[in-house]
């Protein structure tokens, strides 16, 4: 799951983008209404977190453009003043939820949940793939039952892998979802957590199969 985080505050950027991490989010941090839309035309995010007093480009302006140009990523806005006006223009603009600063983070992660469960309920709630089932509301894989414990970029690599379900994934789109473009990405970034997903798969059923030149693909064994 990738979410957009624009906030103009470093630290509470830094501090939400920490926090998202170890939730096993990729979370990708911008600081103006500038950036976010370049992010936005360029990359497709499961959920954007807005705040509304930004520099340049308000808030609220990135939210309209996005939505005119048939955005459907929900959005939660964050907001200084708890003004009822305030609200109810970031709601007309086209957001999902809003939060008024401060918060606690544990809040703004449950609203997260609300909304991604929210779009998912549309969607199965369970991806099984032999014995590895994702229960795509949780965020948690299981193998043969037992649960499989990941960390962020382990479960994008495996999330990314399963939602193919056997379909060969490339590098390419594999780095992309697995990496957020604030991170530094070595060549071998990438096969590091391949590498170690596969080790937590173990010599079973389910492994990862490589496809020189092409990329990474689910596999079950027939057994
Ligand atoms: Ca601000």
């Amino acid at each position: 799951m990738r979410i957009l985080l624009i906030e103009d505050n470093r630290e509470l950027s830094d501090w939400l983008s920490r926090l998202l991490r170890k939730s096993r989010y990729v979370v990708d941090a911008v600081h103006d209404g500038a950036d976010a839309d370049t992010a936005l035309a360029t990359q497709l995010y499961d959920l954007i977190i807005l705040d509304l007093g930004l520099p340049g480009m308000a808030g609220l302006q990135v939210l309209k453009r996005f939505r005119q140009k048939s955005g459907l990523t929900p959005v939660i806005i964050l907001t200084a003043s708890d003004a009822v006006s305030n609200r109810v223009a970031g709601l007309d603009a086209g957001a999902d939820d809003y939060l008024v600063k401060p918060f606690d983070p544990l809040e703004l992660e449950a609203r997260i949940r609300a909304q991604l469960r929210r779009r998912q309920d549309n969607r199965t709630s369970q991806v099984v793939f032999g014995p590895l089932v994702l229960e795509t509301g949780e965020r948690r894989f299981s193998l043969d039952g037992s649960p499989l414990d990941l960390t962020a970029r382990e479960y994008s690599v495996l999330e990314a892998l399963v939602l193919a379900s056997g379909r060969v994934v490339s590098k390419a789109a594999l780095t992309e979802t697995v990496f957020g473009f604030n991170d530094e990405v070595t060549d071998n970034a990438l096969e590091i957590y391949v590498h170690r997903v596969r080790k937590k798969l173990g010599t079973g059923k389910v492994t990862i199969g490589t496809l020189r030149g092409l990329g990474y693909a689910l596999r079950k064994s027939c057994g």
